[in-house]
Order: C-alpha cells, then structure tokens, then sequence
C-alpha cells in the first residue's frame, strides 16, 4: 500500500509552509510536505550574515541555476540561486520584509485576479505578521512571520540616510502608506536569527501536530495523474523511488523556477514544447513556464577605505570581525545580524509616476557578483532595480530527465524600458553618493562607473554587470482568462483536478519589492481557499 495523506505540498518554501501550517490546524486532515532538500538547521541559515557561505555556490542549501546566455546581457549567463530546504528560498535570502506597492495588488485585481486587491491583501499580510516595530493599521502582531529592526548598528546607516534625507527623501515604513522613501530594513529576524518561512510556520507546529508528516531530502520527479485529476506523486528519496498518494489535492510550492519545471514533467504545459522531448501530454496548458520574469539588478561598487565601520577583507577587517562573533553570541547583535541590503529605498522616475520605477539598497561592503569574487577591499555597493520590468521569458526543460536543471530564460533586459529604468535609477543614486559630503570625498575608487558620461555609457556598463535581484516569479500566472495557467480565485491549476499551486509563479506581474512576504499572502489564500472548499 502506498503513503496516502489528504493534502501533499511540494516544496518548504513560503510557498508551502504556511499552506502546511493552516490545513495542519484541523487534527483531522493530514497533510504532508515534501522537500528535496534538507532541515536547514545549520548556522549558516540561522546567523544572517552567514548567507555569503551560501549564496554564491551549489551546495545543500542551494540549487545555484544558471540561465540560459542573455541577448539583452551581451550573451552572458545569469546566477538564479534558489534556497534548497526547509525555508526555501528564505533559509539563504537577505531577510528583507517588503510587500511591494499597494498599487501592485490593485494591479493583479485590474489583470483578471478577483479578491487580491489591496484592501483584499492587507488584513492577510497582517494575518502572517509579528511586527516588532510598527504597530498599526498596516501590520500585524501575534503571526507567525517575525518581523524586526535590524540589530546591527552600523554608524553608516546615519551616514546613508542623512545622505537620503538632505536630497530631500522622506524616511517612510515601506509596508505601510507611503512606499517613496528610504528606510533601514525591516527585516524577518527573531531575536538577530533568521525567520524563513520554515523557522515561523513549521517548526512551533513539527512535534505537536501528528497529523503533519515530513518528508525531507526527497524529491517529486513527477505529479502522478489518473486521467486529469492528481492523485499523487512520484519520489525520489536515497536512491529509491516510490508513490504518495493524496486523498484529496496536490499542492504545488517547488517555486517560480521548479513549479513550471515539475508541471512540464508531469505533461502539463505547451505540446509544442513537450513532445518533442518524448513527454507523454495530460494537458495542453500553453503558458506553463511561458511570463517569467525578475528584477534586473545593477550594482554600484566604491572603494572607500574604511575598515571600522564597512564590511570588507583586510587585516583589521577580519579582527573586527571576530569581534563581532563575540558580539553576535554573547547578544545577538552587531555585524553578524546583517542581511547586507541594510538600507533600503524606492523613487519614482518622474513626477507624474503612479508608483516607484526604482529601488535600491545599499550594502555597506563590496558584495558584488553574488559574494563570488570575494573584493580584498572596503567599501559601499548599492542595488538598483528596475521594479516592474516589461522584459518577458521563459521555463522550459532540457530534457524528460527529471534531474536535469531547467533551460532558465528571464530575457532580463529584453525591453528599452527595463534598461532606460536601471540607467536613470544608477544615474541619480551616483550623483548623490558623490555629492555627499560623508560619502564622496571618501571614495578612493568608483568601481564601475568611473568612465559613464553619457547615457549610452550608463546603458554599456548597465548590460555587462547586470543580474538578477532574486526575484523570479510568473511562470504560472494566475487569472480569470482563458490562458491563465491557475484561476485565480482558487489557485486551482486550470483544466485539472486536485491541482493547485502556491508560491511565487503564480504572480500575474512582479511586486514593486522584495517576494517573499507576497509568496507568503499567496499561501495563506492557498489555505483560505481550500477551508473554504472554493
Ligand atoms: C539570494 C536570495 C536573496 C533574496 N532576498 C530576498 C529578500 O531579502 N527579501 C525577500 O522578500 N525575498 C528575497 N528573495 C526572494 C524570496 O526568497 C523568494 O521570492 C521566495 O523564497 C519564493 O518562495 P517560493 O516558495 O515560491 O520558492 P522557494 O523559496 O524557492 O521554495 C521552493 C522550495 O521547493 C523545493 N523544491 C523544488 N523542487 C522540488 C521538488 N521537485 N521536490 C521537492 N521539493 C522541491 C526547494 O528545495 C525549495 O525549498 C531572495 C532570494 C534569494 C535566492
């Protein structure tokens, strides 16, 4: 006899733990998780500054995708990192809590999603939340998402936002009225360790709910269907496959990159794509991995010699680094509570602007090139993102292998406006740091924009440095047409039964801000919608 439960999720992502914790409450339904990777209990997730062990490589916390060569990069591969474990892309992420515009949400009711608006979204976000700083209309306290200031209490946070101040930008709560401003990070951290979606929803649930079952270090290599109803999936653990089946649904979390990926595996996506590669067809559901899209991602770099106060390699660098270890055991606090991206902000190109077209973040170390290339200097980056790229791509499979990494193509760059927006956004972010009177004449060396007069200039360096900001989403849009692939009343996957999917590719466009706590309100209305028998 097979494992059967009522409920199978796939995936410990945001995506899949707050569904797992909401349908877990009822003692009568059992649910099971199932994540490829592991506990996710070391360090190196818990301490937030650890990210830089896991960030830049393969490893057991990290999947480390390659897209496939950019046009609109002058050819070259992109990085897509994707946390791998319980947590998700949240064990190995810069913890910053950000919902993106409200405007944003008011958008995906405009593109054909019912009951996702703003006023819709807000008491959901409030729901997940436990805000230790802001206490009012617009955040939560008593959820399960820890969300705080940040405890390192770097002097440069000063220096930075009495840059942004004296240019005449307002400090602003991000996630509250007015998004245009800058602030110091809020971040999803409890006590200077790491909250990912794993920390808040399932480990205070693990041991009292016997109703909820874990899987871990196994993957789904495919959804298993009688007909077009999922009954279950196919897993790969230690060698051995075998099938789980599920009473009721199969819920899918695998993300915005391996959703798609598993869907395909599975025949459901475009047959144009799919035969060819010997994949028998259950559904023709032509946007399956077609609408990725992601945040591109530019960094200023400067070199600024500053070894007390900026993170960075050198003799006394590393000295006041082992002090801060010290710090970080004895209270939690100091340089090893960082989530790097320390100060946060968001403008709008022009006046007339409905919403920010930019955000950036400035870090006060030299973590370029995802930590890759480690930087034996001191200094200041700053990213610059274009919020709501235009640029459209793709998923799609290699092969019918089931552990073949995917064909990853988010045509970053693709469209005029994405680059016209990072030149703009890098231009005015420049120009400040340089005519600041704390930061300017401290600059030793400007990286990689020393040599930008022109715009085409700007445009030049913007194509051979930009990356991703982490944030894919889209490949398995949700709406009420006909093309949508999830409808987005109730996360059903369309033209099947026992499907649906909860995590971020299911964004018909991308959150002006970071993805995760937008992948968490799309869980929590996963769970809404299945209670409610929708
Ligand atoms: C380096 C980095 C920095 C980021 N910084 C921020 C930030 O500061 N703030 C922010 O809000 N967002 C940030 N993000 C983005 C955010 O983490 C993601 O948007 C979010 O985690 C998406 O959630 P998800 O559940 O859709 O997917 P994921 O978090 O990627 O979770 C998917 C899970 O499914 C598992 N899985 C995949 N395939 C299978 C399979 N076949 N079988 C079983 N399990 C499978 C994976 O191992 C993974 O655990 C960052 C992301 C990265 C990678």
């Amino acid at each position: 006899m097979s494992e059967m439960h009522d409920y199978i999720i796939v995936g410990g992502g945001p995506g899949g733990c707050p569904v797992a914790n909401r349908l877990s409450a009822d003692p009568k339904t059992s649910v099971c998780l199932i994540e490829a990777g592991g506990p996710n209990d070391s360090a190196t997730v818990r301490v937030p500054m650890l990210l830089i062990a896991n960030v830049p490589k393969k490893n057991a916390f990290n999947w480390a995708f390659d897209t496939v060569p950019q046009k609109g990069m002058n050819g070259r591969i992109g990085y897509q990192p994707r946390g791998k474990g319980m947590g998700g892309s949240s064990a190995i992420n810069a913890l910053v809590y950000m919902r993106g515009h409200p405007g944003d949400y008011d958008e995906w009711e405009a593109l054909g999603c019912p009951g996702w608006g703003y006023k819709d979204v807000l008491p959901v976000f409030r729901k997940s939340e436990n805000n230790e700083v802001f206490h009012n209309e617009f955040h939560g306290q008593g959820g399960e998402l820890n969300v705080a200031a940040l405890r390192t209490d770097n002097r440069y946070h000063k220096i930075l936002t009495d840059m942004l101040r004296d240019a005449g930008l307002r400090e602003t709560d991000p996630n509250g009225a007015e998004q245009e401003g800058y602030s110091v990070a809020q971040v999803m951290q409890k006590n200077g360790e790491r909250c990912s979606a794993a920390h808040a929803f399932i480990d205070p649930i693990r041991s009292g709910r016997k109703n909820l079952t874990i899987h871990l270090n196994t993957q789904v290599m495919r959804i298993v269907f009688e007909g077009k109803r999922a009954v279950g999936v196919e897993v790969m653990h230690k060698g051995q496959s075998r099938i789980i089946r599920a009473g009721k649904e199969v819920i899918l979390a695998a993300g915005a990159l391996q959703t798609p990926q598993l869907l395909q595996l599975s025949g459901v996506g475009r047959a144009s794509d799919l035969q060819p590669l010997g994949i028998q067809m259950v559904h023709d559901l032509p946007e399956v991995g077609y609408q990725l899209h992601d945040h591109p991602d530019f960094i200023l770099g400067y070199h600024i010699p500053d070894a007390d106060g900026l993170m960075g390699l050198s003799p006394k660098g590393l000295i006041g680094l082992w002090n801060q270890w010290g710090r970080y055991k004895a209270e939690r606090r100091g340089m090893f509570t960082s989530n790097f991206a320390e100060v946060n902000g968001f403008m709008r190109l022009t006046k007339q602007s409905p919403r920010p077209e930019v955000q950036y973040e400035f870090v006060v170390g030299l973590a370029i090139n995802h930590a890759r290339t480690l930087e034996p200097r001191h200094g200041l980056s700053c990213h610059i993102l274009s919020l709501r790229p235009k640029s459209r791509g793709t998923l799609k499979l290699k092969s019918k292998q089931w552990n073949d990494a995917p064909l990853i193509d988010p045509n970053f760059l693709d469209h005029p406006d994405d680059v016209r927006e990072l030149v703009e956004g890098a231009k005015r972010i420049d120009r400040l740091v340089k005519a600041s009177k704390q930061l300017g004449t401290r600059i030793k060396r400007d990286l990689f924009t020393a040599d930008c007069h022109t715009d085409a200039d700007w445009e030049a360096v913007i194509r051979e440095r930009t990356d991703t900001n982490y944030h894919p989403v889209g490949s398995c849009r949700m709406g009420t047409d006909s093309r949508a692939v999830v409808d987005a009343r109730s996360l059903k996957v369309n033209g099947l039964e026992g499907l649906r999917i909860s995590d971020a590719s299911v964004m018909p466009a991308i959150t002006g801000g970071n993805t995760t706590a937008p992948t968490v309100l799309i869980s929590e209305k996963c769970a809404e919608f299945i209670l409610a028998g929708r």
